[in-house]
């Protein structure tokens, strides 16, 4: 497992303890049946979990993976991908279309990640943000981009081949942007997403373009979307957030001239900029609601608040 050092930031999904044995994944022999197999059955960010029973084993997580003994593949043609050895098994992950005859169904818990990462203990965390990523690589890649043939899993499912050309292909990962924007006051943007639900605020986020510096990308998306300029960053983590391929680079940002808003009207539904005192009121309120403990967005709002702003 490796630290950090500097004034980094971590999130539960930043640093893992895992043995993803990327050479195993050469072996054809590492997605064959077999006793120490263990098979994680994902579906559109969703993971197979069952409640974990409290105990110091557990590191605090509330949730825990459901690993299954028994290949759920009915038959079916759905490609396994090795994950790696864990307390000497092999998991192998199986993402799933919507109920089928081809998938066994033993009454399945299947939780959506993105509300329930923080209540996985790390280990299984990764495994999950592993597990989804390469689920929504193998349901979009079915035909080869260069001439629409099938593609066949190779190397653990880490690689489709096509089977007309011979071309290799490689899971992708978007690079995204996230910033922590504050002013010469030291107050911190936060901002509705049009598409967020409810009273949903976060800090602001967006896709790094091609032919961009990360840097350049933080500047650009603060400007488009709330109409200010930025002249500071600064790098202070990532995470992964396969929903369905962000690898998200977390940045502090300031503002130190004009701060008045212009918000891309079909992005931004409402921004403000909050004081440490203003934005304990909305919460204390309700009238806002942050993003989840496992997210990047909120260890960049814990960051400048001091301390967890919401439990
Ligand atoms: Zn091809």
């Amino acid at each position: 497992m490796v630290t950090l050092r500097g004034p980094h930031l971590a999130t539960p999904l930043t640093l893992s303890s895992s043995d993803r044995d990327a050479h195993g994944r050469l072996d054809p022999a590492t997605i064959a049946p077999g006793e120490d197999v263990r098979y994680l059955v994902t579906r559109s960010g969703e993971a197979a979990m069952e409640e974990a029973a409290a105990s110091a084993e557990s590191e605090g997580g509330t949730l825990r993976l459901a690993l299954e003994t028994a290949d759920p593949r009915n038959g079916g043609a759905q490609v396994l991908v090795y994950l790696g050895r864990r307390d000497g098994q092999r998991i192998l992950a199986v993402e799933i279309g919507e109920p089928s005859a081809e998938i066994d169904d033993p009454g399945r818990d299947l939780r959506d990640l993105r509300r329930v990462a923080e209540q996985l203990d790390v280990e299984d965390a990764e495994l999950a943000v592993t597990a989804v990523a390469m689920g929504a690589w193998h349901r979009s890649m079915r035909h080869c981009p260069q001439c629409g043939a099938l593609l066949e899993a190779e190397v653990g499912g880490w690689v489709l081949r096509c089977t007309a050309d011979g071309t290799e292909h490689f899971p992708r990962t978007d690079a995204a942007v996230i910033m922590a924007v504050r002013d010469s006051e030291d107050r911190l943007l936060l901002a509705r997403n049009a598409h967020f639900r409810g009273r949903f605020h976060s800090v602001l986020a967006g896709f790094v373009e091609p032919g961009e510096s990360l840097e350049n990308a933080v500047a650009r998306e603060v400007a488009e979307e709330v109409g200010v300029l930025v002249e500071e960053v600064e790098y202070v983590g990532s995470q992964p957030w396969p929903f369905p391929r962000s690898l998200m680079l977390g940045y502090r940002a300031w503002v130190p001239g004009d701060t008045a808003l212009t918000l891309q009207e079909d992005e931004i539904a409402e921004a403000r900029w909050f004081s440490r005192a203003e934005l304990a009121a909305a919460l204390e309120a309700e009238e806002i609601e942050l993003p989840g403990a496992a997210s990047m967005g909120r260890a960049l709002i814990d960051d400048w608040y001091g301390r967890s702003a919401q439990r």
